[in-house]
């Protein structure tokens, strides 16, 4: 059984101060659904308040953080290492969000060597995949998902292994309002799975959580988690509101 699975993504967004108003309005609301597991991804200067935060109120809410680096320690500005998130209690990282390959010119290398950060540190990195619009139109979606999901798993793999998770996320989909239609993500997912099976092993397939994430609000959300191989929702703008999420988690339960 693969326990449903739903991360928010919070981007840049929130302060500190907004944090841990959010979190006085949400964790209340999911006290009673427990058959959820919950991570939020707050902005890396807001992970401090919110881990004190949830260690204070002893919640099972998880959290995550945008992005790792590879290197140990060193001369790279503006990136955060292993070391520095564990030491908050950081147990999960996005790594190859769309915006980061986009915006910041990450590649399948550098997003494999941040998942490949992750496991080693013990970190599960939720490594996203996803085609652009043009990639989709021009019916390339199976070969950019599966280019971009080996490279990550190979990496992972060769680190050792260890809990990773996987978020289909459509390019075009992302903060559009235009989700996909859940069965065409299932087949995504179905043969992302297929693929976490020639890397690792058939177990292991079965027991990865793959993610959807494009625009789920509370009116979709059911129908993703209904398909067979979609296992919860990266959230990116429907996370934002305590309420709106709280919505979702309590659907997904
Ligand atoms: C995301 O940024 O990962 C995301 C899925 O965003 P949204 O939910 O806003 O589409």
């Amino acid at each position: 059984m693969r326990r449903p699975l739903l991360v928010a993504n919070w981007k840049m967004n929130m302060t500190c101060a907004q944090a841990v108003a959010y979190l006085n309005e949400f964790l209340p609301e999911i006290e009673n659904f427990s058959a959820v597991d919950v991570v939020i991804c707050p902005p890396f200067t807001a992970l401090r308040s919110v881990s004190t935060f949830l260690e204070y109120e002893k919640s099972p809410v998880m959290l995550g953080s945008q992005n790792i680096h590879w290197e140990e320690k060193g001369a790279f500005t503006g990136e955060i290492s292993a070391e520095m998130l564990t030491e908050l209690r950081v147990g999960w990282a996005i790594v190859g969000h769309s915006e980061r390959r986009r915006y910041f010119g990450e590649t399948d290398e550098s997003v494999a060597k941040r998942a490949a950060a992750a496991v080693r540190a013990g970190i599960t990195p939720i490594v996203c995949v996803g085609e652009s619009l043009e990639e989709r139109e021009d019916g390339r979606t199976a070969e950019v998902i599966q280019t971009q999901t080996l490279s990550a798993l190979n990496a992972i793999r060769d680190a050792g292994g260890g809990t990773f998770a996987l978020a289909y996320e459509p390019v075009w989909a992302i903060g559009t309002g235009r989700a996909a239609v859940p069965e065409q993500a299932n087949d995504v997912t179905r043969h992302m799975r297929a693929l976490v099976g020639t890397v690792f092993s058939p177990e292991v397939a079965r027991e990865v959580r793959i993610l959807y994430g494009g625009s789920v609000d509370a009116d979709n959300i059911a129908d993703f988690l209904n398909e067979p191989d979609i296992d919860g929702a990266l959230v990116g703008g429907a996370s934002l509101s305590a309420r709106h999420f709280s919505q979702l988690v309590r659907i997904a339960s």
